[in-house]
């Protein structure tokens, strides 16, 4: 184990200025992907980053990446990292914490003065959360494969804007397509997002793999008419259709459990006036179990609700299954080495499975990664109230100090 402490203080100040880059009243973040405020905290990065030396590098989708170099230039290089975005209602450490921890990291070696054989690349991915722009995990998931970049540029918000146009007016599209580039591995450190950690007393989560998320859009089309004069037998009403959709799913999500969530998160009506029946409603929805057979099943259970609505209400309603995610097995070695980095400095593990997606489960088919948790106070998360001690996080950014110059290999 290295003598190299990280600075709990230091990290802690990061996050609060960071976090007033689109600070909101009740005390979060609001930092939409490709967004002003995005394009604002992407820039206090680079400012933190150039203070170490260290250049940023993008992509065509803007993922940045800062590489520290090694001893051994032809080494791979181990990578970390996570996501500077946020959800509207979002609080200063999801994903956040996972880029800063990393910065602090390498402030920890420049202030040594400490190289490494094997370089280190801090990476934040694009639009990781997918609130303005879908599928989430966008930027990870173009860089390993699995979504053509094509069709991420061409994918618009709920305003019309396309990824592409968000990227030039913000000026952070790079040169190089999103691709697998020379890493020996991956680390996302994330804060936990529930409560298992804190209510177990235990410092660090070691994430082994996800469990499988299926989403879906739902478009449910019935006819306009007259609020007023159209009888209650004769309404075609897509609103009160997607009513009871939003019920069954919440419905599946309960009989699912304690394995399973399902939830509504999105919905768009259309004429959406005063006076007049809706004729469209589309809906996003999502269905996840750490079964996979279960997941399926809970997709066919979904799909039933919607065709038995659809039958009584006389309604249309199309479901397009258009992402799924997992189950992903993080690299069993590389948990290893994160469990023994946090044994090492006495700090408590436990073996858990993510449910929420991270940029981590997309990386993970074209580099071996893993993720560790630090623990979230009430389990309160996409909440401005999102809260993790300094402590927490010092821990966190240590256990990542450890492992990468584990991996790494130190030269002085
Ligand atoms: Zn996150």
């Amino acid at each position: 184990m290295s003598s190299l402490s990280v600075n709990a203080q230091r990290l802690w100040n990061a996050h609060m200025r960071m976090a007033e880059i689109g600070a909101t009243p009740e005390g979060g973040s609001n930092r939409p992907a490709l967004s002003a405020e995005d394009a604002e905290a992407r820039a206090l990065l680079r400012q933190w980053c150039a203070e170490l030396g260290l250049a940023e590098e993008r992509d065509a989708l803007a993922n940045s990446f800062y590489r520290r170099p090694g001893t051994n230039a032809s080494a791979p290089a181990i990578a970390f990292g996570s996501h500077l975005d946020t959800v509207p209602t979002g609080g200063r450490f999801d994903g956040i914490f996972g880029v800063l921890a990393g910065l602090e990291v390498l402030r920890t070696l420049h202030e040594a003065g400490l190289a490494t054989h094997a370089p280190l690349e801090l990476v934040n991915w694009t639009n990781e959360e997918g609130t303005r722009f879908r599928p989430a995990m966008m930027g990870s998931r173009v860089h390993a494969g699995h979504l053509p970049l094509a069709e991420a540029l061409a994918t618009a918000d709920d305003a019309g804007t396309t990824v592409a146009q968000a990227l030039a007016a913000t000026n952070l599209a790079g040169p190089t397509p999103p691709a697998p580039r020379h890493w020996a591995c991956l680390i996302e450190p994330h804060i936990e997002q529930g409560p298992i950690l804190e209510a177990n007393h235990q410092d660090i989560g070691i994430v082994t793999g996800t469990v499988q998320a299926r989403y879906f859009l739902v478009t449910v089309t019935g006819e306009p008419s007259h609020a007023g004069p159209t009888t209650m037998d004769r309404r075609r009403d897509s609103l009160s259709g997607a009513a009871e959709i939003i019920l069954a799913v919440e419905r599946i999500g309960r009989a699912g459990e304690p394995g399973g969530r399902s939830s509504t998160t999105w919905i768009m009506n259309s004429p959406n006036a005063r006076g007049a029946n809706s004729a469209i409603t589309r809906l996003h929805c999502d269905v996840r179990h750490e079964s996979p057979a279960r997941a399926a099943e809970m997709q066919a259970e979904l799909e039933a609700a919607l065709a038995e609505i659809a039958t009584r209400r006389s309604l249309k309603i199309e479901i397009d299954p258009y992402t799924t995610f997992g189950p992903v097995t993080f690299d069993p070695a590389l948990c290893a080495r994160l469990r023994n980095s946090a044994a090492a400095r006495q700090l408590s593990t436990r073996d858990m499975t993510a449910v929420a997606g991270h940029d981590a489960v997309m990386a993970a088919a074209v580099v071996p990664s893993a993720m560790l948790f630090i623990p979230s106070v009430g389990g309160i998360t996409h909440n401005p109230g999102e809260y993790s001690t300094q402590a927490q996080l010092a821990h966190g950014a240590q256990v990542l100090l450890d492992t990468i110059l584990d991996l790494a290999g130190t030269a002085n």
